[in-house]
């Protein structure tokens, strides 16, 4: 299970540079109770990322926080390589 677009790693250094894009993302809206995967922003500073979508089922804007979002994406990345690497034995 990744989120990276394809053909990326999550392993290039560049990535926590990368400032937008877009991507779809599982959203739980308290105000209306939608529960569901939306289309939004992906932006990012660092290692942290933020994630902006308009509510499909009341069209508020939400914003999720994902506070080390590519240092978990790298370790993700990084434990799947190890995992490939053995069961290529
Ligand atoms: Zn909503």
């Amino acid at each position: 299970m990744s989120n990276y677009p394809p053909g990326v790693t999550g392993l290039e250094y560049a990535i926590a540079g990368a400032d937008e894009q877009a991507m779809s993302r599982a959203l739980e809206c308290e105000g209306c109770g939608f529960d569901g995967d939306v289309d939004g922003t992906l932006s990012s500073y660092g290692d942290d990322a933020w994630f902006d979508a308009e509510c499909p089922g009341c069209g508020r804007q939400v914003r999720q926080d994902l506070f080390g979002y590519w240092a978990d994406v790298r370790r993700d990345a990084a434990e799947q390589a190890a995992v490939d690497a053995w069961s290529e034995r």
